[in-house]
């Protein structure tokens, strides 16, 4: 399972990487790594070596995510899914904050205890078989976030809760890798970067003819085409898809995004949606929200300037909101 999803994440990487089509290539210094589960790249323009930066950028990664991974023993998320109460590090805190907001906003939508969920797919693929009603209702039992309880730097969850942060952490990392260079830019001579997360896209800077930086939106069927772009000048760009991750039962590819109120993959008659937004973590939780809430419903709370979307439905209609600056 592992496996494939590096092959996804590589071949995302590499769809997305074309697409930064203003970037002058020879001024960028860039560093290819593989953490929090996908391929990361980093590139940064600078008038000096920002080797040292980019070094210091890759361990505050790998620290974001030996506090988040599921998987990763003694990590936060894993203490609390093994049922410990955590005095969780402030990273946690901040990204169960935001996970927190974005589950309050969509009702629900986007809500990190799905995790148990999420495993028990995980074994209908190694059983192929889909589960019985009685697995889903104890599964669907042990999910909202009102089972997580944060209080003075504590967290515990209810007996049987798991979290997976694997909708937000990314968007969080690179908002915190931007912090970091923006913080060192002027020792360094920083003119712009580029983040890609595994699809989670962070701009900003300087751009060869002041163009705004264009972010390919890749076409749900075809890894190799994109369906158009959005720009901006600077911000984050998060996309969720039904082709990201997923398993395979009985022939049947069954998605990443949980619908947590059926348990089942959401089917929200959305492909893909991109989020833009000036958080990254924000950018990272709406897009997984968005996808399981639908167009309309995400619609419903829709604020210029707070974010900007772009649907690509199943019927293959483009929606875009009013002030997202896509191009086809
Ligand atoms: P993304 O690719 O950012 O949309 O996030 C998908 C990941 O978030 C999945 O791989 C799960 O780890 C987790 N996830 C799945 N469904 C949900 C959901 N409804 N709310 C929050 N996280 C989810
Ligand atoms: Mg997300």
């Amino acid at each position: 399972m592992r496996k494939i999803y590096r092959k996804i994440a590589f071949c995302l990487m590499l769809a997305l990487l074309p697409l930064f089509s203003c970037a002058p290539k020879d001024t960028y210094q860039t560093k290819y790594i593989f953490a929090m589960d996908t391929d990361v790249s980093i590139h940064i323009s600078a008038t000096s070596d920002v080797s040292e930066l980019i070094s210091e950028c890759e361990s505050l990664i790998y620290s974001i995510e030996n506090k988040l991974s599921k998987t990763r023993t003694g990590s936060d998320v894993y203490r609390l899914n093994k049922g410990e109460r955590v005095s969780c590090d402030a990273v946690t805190l901040a990204v169960l904050e935001t996970a927190k907001k974005v589950y309050l906003l969509s009702g629900g939508a986007f809500d990190p205890t799905v995790s148990g969920l999420s495993d028990m797919w995980d074994e209908c693929e190694s059983a192929n078989a889909l589960p019985s009603a009685e697995r889903l209702d104890g599964e669907l039992s042990r999910v909202g976030f009102e089972r997580v309880h944060i209080e003075n730097g504590e967290v515990w969850l209810d007996t049987g809760t798991k979290i997976d942060l694997g909708g937000v952490g990314k968007g969080y990392a690179e908002t915190a890798v931007a912090a970091l260079i923006k913080e060192n830019a002027q020792a360094y001579g920083v003119r712009g970067y580029m983040l890609d997360f595994g699809g989670m896209v962070g701009v900003f800077g300087e751009k060869a003819g002041g163009d705004d930086y264009r972010v390919g939106l890749r076409d749900p069927d075809d890894s190799g085409k994109n369906l158009g772009r959005v720009e901006l000048s600077e911000g984050y760009v998060s996309v969720s898809g039904d082709y990201e991750r997923y398993v395979t039962v009985d022939g049947e590819k069954y998605h990443h995004i949980i619908d947590p109120k059926t348990g089942y993959p959401a089917n929200s008659s959305v492909r893909s949606v991109a989020v833009i937004c000036d958080d990254g973590a924000t950018a990272d939780a709406l897009s997984t929200a968005f996808f399981v809430m639908g167009y309309e419903r995400s619609m419903e709370f829709y604020e210029a300037g707070r974010f900007e979307a772009v649907f690509f439905m199943s019927n293959g209609e483009i929606k875009t909101t009013d002030g997202a600056k896509y191009i086809k």
